[in-house]
């Protein structure tokens, strides 16, 4: 299975790079994001909850986000693989994505952080929101406090997976096709060298046959 993370603060173009991604890779896109705003769209009580910590721009409690990833992993199971957009955001976060993931007898490949500095975001954030509809890209402070959660609770992640020799950056301002062409070169790094393993594993057997 193949299981990206895309990561990087909002505005980054996560979305943007999903969609592109999940033609290329057959697969599944879960934003947390989107689910939320699904839950909030059905008035269902978790979507209440969650609505006035995003219209704040701070986190929805771990648990929240974990049940859904949990739920959606047990709905799709005979997806070629994930990506994951806004998920994980905190260290118990990408904790639970690896236990949960491991029930599946598989893991995350690798992360992918796209980078863009605060005034950019805010820039392109103000923009989506002419036409979003969504209240957290029309307020200025709002944004930059999403930004400020980005920077303290969120970019820890990104030390977790890089002790996993899993993380990679690349620079979120350009072209969309040259961003892509650079995501799919490191999807592609990782999944040869996932296939080599099995390879060589598999070569090993027959010898030992
Ligand atoms: P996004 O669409 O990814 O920009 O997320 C919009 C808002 O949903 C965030 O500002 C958070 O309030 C909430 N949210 C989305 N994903 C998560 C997550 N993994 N953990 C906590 N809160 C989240």
């Amino acid at each position: 299975m193949l299981n990206i993370v895309l990561f990087g603060p909002p505005g980054a173009g996560k979305g943007t790079q999903s969609q592109k991604l999940i033609a290329r890779y057959n697969l599944v896109h879960l934003s947390t994001g989107d689910l939320l705003r699904s839950q909030i769209a059905q008035g269902t009580e978790l979507g209440l909850r969650a609505k006035k910590l995003m219209d704040e721009g701070l986190l929805v409690p771990d648990e929240v986000v974990i049940g859904m990833i949990e739920s959606q992993l047990a709905n799709n199971t005979s997806a070629a693989g994930f990506i994951f957009d806004g998920f994980p955001r905190t260290v118990p976060q990408a904790e639970s994505l690896d236990a949960l993931t491991q029930r599946y007898n598989t893991g995350v490949t690798c992360m992918v952080a796209l980078e863009v500095n605060e005034e950019e975001l805010v820039t392109r954030l103000l923009e989506r929101g002419k036409t979003s509809g969504r209240p957290d890209d029309q307020d200025e402070t709002k944004i930059r406090k999403r930004v400020t959660v980005y920077n303290t609770e969120t970019a820890q992640v990104a030390g977790y997976y890089a002790t996993q020799g899993k993380f990679h950056a690349l620079n979120g301002i350009g072209a969309i096709e040259d961003i892509f062409g650079q995501i799919c070169a490191i999807i592609d790094r990782h999944q040869g060298a996932a296939t080599s393993v099995t390879d060589s594993q598999e070569a090993t057997d027959e010898v030992k046959a």
